[in-house]
């Protein structure tokens, strides 16, 4: 059994030396959804040989050909995989991703096919909740759309509130995440910070009294004034840039699909000091997603 070679790289000559067609595709999809050995799906039985399609393996009991693609989110994209690949490469190593309408004339697809791909990415991209913020983070809401931003009168509908946490290091900031929430309220509140943020975090909040009772469990949670955002210089910078990374690569975005854009932004902002590694990763969730 060959062993894995991670993929490491960012660039388009990187990738494309290692992904030259389909079955190298399809070698790398089967190296890790066998990465801890062979176990039939259906019976459990341990060893395989070769099965029909490239690098499908065919279980020696029950026979049954399992190919490197199914139950992963590459199974049935009727596309070639050398696309999926490459284009699950540039969302995940290009500084601000792309639209589905930027992949659609990059790859030659429709741009409804890149969008469910897209979608597919962006699920991936979504948190394990394995490693929550440490140390000292700062969290507050903001609203994307509504009456300032979207059409005439009050389009209520279309605001989006949403929570940030961030990890705020003595030189710069740290990892951040952030959720859609429908109220300001400590229930909300105070799921966003359980998923995201450890217990024995410094965590700092502005006055709002939904942070309040949430001191019971985070023991040490600290509500500061805001003055006008000067206490909480790097959140406002952070909300800044996403606000301007959808309005410059996505236009707008629906409340539906919100939460799959921050889990895209966070993904590769909490990565962007090991940018090598990224596709690397983003592949393993897409084979793993459950
Ligand atoms: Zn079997």
């Amino acid at each position: 059994m060959s062993t894995r070679e991670k993929f490491i790289g960012v660039n388009s000559i990187t990738f494309n030396k290692r992904f030259k067609r389909d079955a190298d595709c399809y070698e790398y999809l089967s190296l890790i959804k066998w990465e801890k050995g062979f176990v039939c799906r259906k019976c459990n039985y341990d060893k395989y040989y070769n099965g029909k399609k490239p690098f499908s393996r065919r279980c020696l009991k029950c026979k049954y050909d399992e190919s490197p693609t199914i139950n992963t989110m590459f199974e049935k994209i009727k596309f070639s995989i050398l696309i999926a690949f490459h284009i699950a490469f540039k969302i995940s190593t290009k500084k601000k991703g792309m639209s589905s309408l930027e992949l659609s004339s990059e790859f030659e697809l429709r741009q409804k096919t890149c969008w469910t791909l897209k979608q597919k990415v962006q699920k991936a991209m979504k948190s394990s909740l394995n490693s929550p913020l440490t140390g000292v983070v700062h969290v507050d809401e903001f609203v994307i759309g509504g009456p300032e931003e979207g059409k005439k009168g009050r389009s209520k509908g279309l605001k989006k509130l949403i929570v940030l946490a961030i990890e705020v290091l003595e030189n710069g900031v740290g990892r951040a995440y952030a959720e859609l929430i429908e109220h300001s309220s400590a229930k909300e509140l105070g799921g966003f910070l359980i998923k995201y943020v450890s217990k024995d975090a410094e965590i700092i909040t502005d006055k709002w009294r939904g942070y309040t009772p949430l001191k019971k469990e985070f023991l040490k949670l600290k509500q500061v004034a805001s003055e006008d955002g000067k206490n909480f210089k790097e959140l406002h910078i952070h909300i800044m840039n996403i606000k301007g990374w959808l309005r410059g690569i996505h236009h707008h975005c629906s409340k539906e699909h919100m939460q799959n854009y921050l889990d895209e932004y966070h993904f590769r902002y909490n990565r962007r000091s090991n940018m090598g590694t990224i596709f690397d990763v983003l592949i393993r969730k897409m084979v793993h997603y459950k």
